[in-house]
């Protein structure tokens, strides 16, 4: 028996395409994509404008199947997350943000991550997978319809959008995991899908320099940088990518990026860690790296206050030495928000993103393996996963 084709793995053109294979006009896969992606149906039954034939057709060879929710909690300022089981142990977790005028979801895109950043909890579970489109398109899709369905909201454009927001800040480096985050993010601002701007989906990467500039060619959405330090010796012992491309490289990369991007700035993220990089001389040593002669990015700054977890070794900065490190960077003409602490009641807060994930063993297995491979192949085996162009 062949396998069903997951039709969540289809951007536009593939199910058209597909929809072709089967002798059907591409007038059918719009149609198609409006019942999956904007009427969240999952059975082909329920596609009541499709010919018969064709729901029979598809009943035998496709299926439209996001990851399976293993757990489902909801915090008490209305954080929603779900664990999401993406087979094999592997688990990923999706966290929405509801706020006044909107409503933000926060996906993954890979099972664990390779970078390893230090104050990260996701980091420290080791890399396990990417994730398919289907698994990343799959959290909007899941996320959206439960929401409306908690609600009451109907399905369909007349509905009202539950999700008005996407941020790809949950597990992993989403431009370590290219095609299909790239597959993703075209599926979300189709007009026939999610028809998101591009303003409201912001890609966050710890600075794949290469990626960024792809992304410039094939799908520039906003993006957000984890800078997280204002020196390459800082960083390089905080983000450990940062050694394979250093400060200087990185602002070059924010610099051609905002020639493509919907906005006029860059967001650097900066987790705030007691006594490491949240000083007075740190935050002016910030201001220099962004606003030098030679190449100034603009930029506005996103300060994270830092959810300290027992590997770490690291603590929050108090909220006055935040305030103070604020200032500086507003002093000198940057934007600057502080980022309120959501859902810490339920693991959901940012670098919180490992919580729960229920088969643990298997997580030290993988990191036993990869310590293996590390001493027979050398110690950066495995540590970045890098498309290249
Ligand atoms: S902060 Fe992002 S890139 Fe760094 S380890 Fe965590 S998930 Fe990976």
């Amino acid at each position: 028996m062949t396998a069903l084709t997951n039709l969540l793995d289809l951007d536009p053109e593939q199910l058209i395409a597909y929809c072709a294979e089967l002798g059907e006009k591409p007038f059918r896969a719009k149609q198609l994509q409006r019942w999956i992606h904007q009427f969240g149906a999952g059975d082909f039954d329920a596609m009541t404008d499709l010919a018969k034939s064709l729901r029979e057709k598809l009943k035998t060879r496709a299926t439209i199947a996001a990851p399976a929710v293993i757990s489902d909690h909801t915090s008490a300022d209305g954080t929603r997350k779900w664990l999401l089981d993406v087979g094999q142990g592997n688990a990923v977790e999706t966290v929405f943000i509801p706020e006044e005028n909107r409503g933000t979801l926060c996906i993954s895109t890979q099972a664990g991550c390779a970078v390893n950043c230090r104050f990260c909890s996701t980091g420290k579970q080791g890399f396990s997978r990417n994730l398919s489109v289907g698994e990343i398109i799959g959290q909007l899709w899941m996320a959206e319809f439960e929401l409306r369905k908690t609600k009451g909201i109907e399905p369909g454009p007349k509905g009202e959008r539950q999700i008005t927001n996407v941020v790809m800040m949950g597990m992993g480096e989403p431009l370590l995991n290219f095609e299909p985050t790239v597959t993703a993010l075209k599926l979300m601002l189709d007009d026939n899908a999610y028809g998101l701007s591009r303003r409201r989906v912001t890609l966050s990467t710890s600075g794949v320099v290469p990626m960024i500039d792809k992304l410039a060619q094939e799908c520039p959405v906003a993006l957000a940088v984890s800078l997280h330090a204002s020196n390459d010796g800082l960083r390089d012992g905080l983000v450990p990518l940062n050694k394979k491309y250093p400060l200087v490289e990185l602002m070059a990369a924010c610099k051609r990026y905002l020639d493509y991007a919907p906005r006029d700035f860059i967001t650097f993220e900066y987790c705030m860690l007691d006594g490491v990089n949240d000083t007075d001389a740190h935050a002016r040593e910030l201001v220099a790296l962004v606003q030098n002669a030679v190449n100034p990015v603009p930029c506005k700054f996103n300060l994270i206050p830092f959810n300290p977890f027992p590997e770490s070794g690291l603590t929050r900065s108090n909220n006055g030495r935040i305030k103070a490190f604020a200032q500086i960077l507003m002093d000198a003409g940057i934007v600057t928000t502080i980022r309120k602490t959501r859902g810490d009641d339920i693991d959901a807060a940012c670098g919180q993103l490992a919580g729960e994930v229920q088969d643990r063993t298997r997580v030290q297995e993988r990191m036993q393996k990869m310590a293996e491979y590390q001493k027979k192949f050398g110690k950066d085996f495995g540590r970045i996963v890098e498309v290249r162009t």
